[in-house]
């Protein structure tokens, strides 16, 4: 399935520590795209993960493969998306939630409307390419939306990803 990550990625278990998180909380499935945003980190792609859940359950994952799939909209929720609707067999996801580690770009959060999504949650913003800066209303209309979870994390992972390119 393309982008899904199916690495052990014990070695980040010291980084994400998931003890004591209810295991339907919104923490709990941020942490799950910060995982995937590190696989991401590890393969050179800019560190953005995704997970969609359905019924407190994750059915897909997604990180950016911009690089590997040679495709600039390999985002981590385009493919977090696709493998969803493949899961389902369905081309609405209006019971499923997105998690993702980075504000969407105008692209992705299109993509999420026509999806028919029930809820976005999303952790670091992006000023520069996020779709808030464009319009909030490219979102579908019964979107539920949540930021700010674990914004610093997921945000710090961008941040030096970005300062090692420039060095
Ligand atoms: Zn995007």
């Amino acid at each position: 399935m393309a982008g899904y990550c199916q690495k052990d990625h014990a070695q980040y278990q010291d980084k994400i520590d998931l003890v004591g998180l209810s295991i339907h909380s919104d923490d709990f499935f941020m942490k799950q795209a910060y995982q995937q945003a590190l696989c991401a980190q590890e393969m050179g792609e800019v560190p953005v993960g995704a997970v969609v859940v359905s019924g407190n359950q994750i059915i897909s994952r997604g990180h950016n493969q911009t690089e590997m799939l040679h495709d600039s909209t390999a985002h981590a929720e385009m493919l977090a998306l696709t493998a969803a609707f493949n899961y389902l067999g369905a081309k609405y996801l209006s019971d499923c939630t997105l998690y993702v580690t980075l504000e969407p770009c105008v692209m992705c959060a299109g993509a999420t409307y026509w999806a028919h999504i029930a809820k976005i949650v999303y952790a670091a913003s992006d000023p520069r390419r996020g779709f808030k800066k464009y319009h909030k209303n490219i979102i579908h209309p019964k979107t539920k939306l949540v930021s700010g979870v674990l914004k610093n994390e997921c945000g710090k992972l961008l941040d030096l990803f970005f300062e090692n390119l420039r060095n």
